[in-house]
């Protein structure tokens, strides 16, 4: 299949707050991925499948099965003859390509996501064998979920759970099968058309508020991109390769650089205190904050961060995580705590003395 050309994620206009939160997921997976929010056609999905071109190249399989070695390290059954045998031989079973932005339907099936039966097998040989889902193909890849506010709920804390724990469970009878699953997971929403639950937008990393550009300037020049890119898309994203190819270096080097970034505690502590006084109830909140800064440090070529990449980051670790609901309740369950613990004092205490 021909590689689609997709619009260069630099050939965006404006949106510096989406690019930026984008490109520190991308160096950090600790970040635990990016919320865009924000009204239809303002340019997250554009966003989202041109920063693949940012990314450096990663392992994909050349049998049509999907085979890899990360899959007969589980089990020899997870993989189709053909493939056993060339692992045998020590041949190789994948190549290294670009890396690749899977989409999540609106109408995706449990199976769909986590892998089901392969109808052609069942057909063929009348017996079960997993046919792998989403989660599977988008593992070292981007996997963006377009209005993941409207999505089953069950289907979106699957995707949580993989994005979090690094692998996901396939259980079938007595087959249980656990494969990797590490993935860049970028969620979209438009919030018209319904909210996310706090608790799933808990366990998304960075948020952005994608606005429609202000100037009216800006808005003719992504006509002209648009125009441009549609009449000849090659000649266009020729336009902006040598900056592509600068960025996707940077980023390269800021993730070999992200392990040895540290954070000295005289920046870490006043950031705690930013969301202590933020009321900011989940731990997640400075996990992403900090993670998010030492991107930012690796980004700039340094090894620790500086009160600079805390400021930078706060907005897009911290924006629409504070919950009215979570403070009433702890400052309620606080409020009976005291109460029971003055009533062992006044009546238990006493019956004891
Ligand atoms: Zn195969």
């Amino acid at each position: 299949m021909a590689e689609v050309i997709s619009y260069p994620f630099l050939a965006v206009v404006g949106q510096e707050e989406m690019k930026t939160a984008l490109i520190l997921a991308a160096i950090n997976p600790r970040v635990r991925g990016v919320l865009l929010v924000g009204p239809r056609g303002t340019g997250k999905t554009t966003a989202a499948r041109g920063l693949v071109d940012l990314l450096p190249p990663v392992p994909r399989s050349m049998c049509p099965q999907g085979c890899e070695p990360r899959l007969a390290a589980i089990s020899s059954e997870y993989i189709c003859p053909d493939c056993a045998a060339k692992l045998d031989a020590g041949e190789e079973i994948t190549y290294s390509a670009p890396m690749q932005v899977f989409e999540l339907p609106l109408n995706a099936t449990m199976d769909d996501v986590l892998g089901g039966p392969n109808p052609r097998i069942a057909l063929e040989q009348s017996r079960w064998q997993l046919q792998q889902g989403l989660l599977y193909y988008a593992h070292s890849n981007v996997l963006y979920v377009d209005e993941i506010n409207l999505l089953d709920e069950d289907i979106v804390n699957c995707i949580l759970d993989a994005a979090s724990r690094g692998y996901y469970v396939v259980r079938r009878g007595r087959l249980i099968g656990t494969f990797p699953s590490q993935f860049l997971l970028i969620g979209s929403m438009n919030p018209e058309e319904g909210q996310l639950r706090p608790q799933l937008m808990d366990r998304l990393g960075l948020r952005v508020v994608v606005s429609p550009l202000p100037d009216p300037e800006q808005r003719m020049e992504v006509y002209e991109r648009n125009r441009r890119f549609a009449d000849d898309p090659v000649s266009f994203a020729a336009g902006y390769a040598d900056e592509t190819m600068a960025l996707a270096e940077e980023i390269a080097r800021a993730k070999d650089l992200l392990p040895r970034v540290t954070i000295p505690s005289d920046i870490a502590r006043p950031a705690i205190r930013l969301i202590e006084s933020l009321k900011i109830q989940s731990h997640r909140a400075e996990i992403v904050l900090l993670e998010a800064s030492r991107a930012r440090a690796a980004a700039d070529g340094r090894t620790e961060v500086k009160h600079e990449d805390i400021n930078v980051t706060a907005l897009l670790a911290l924006r629409q995580r504070r919950s009215d609901f979570m403070e009433r309740f702890v400052m309620e369950s606080r409020e009976e705590d005291e109460r029971i613990a003055s009533g062992i004092d006044a009546i238990l205490g006493h019956e004891n003395g």
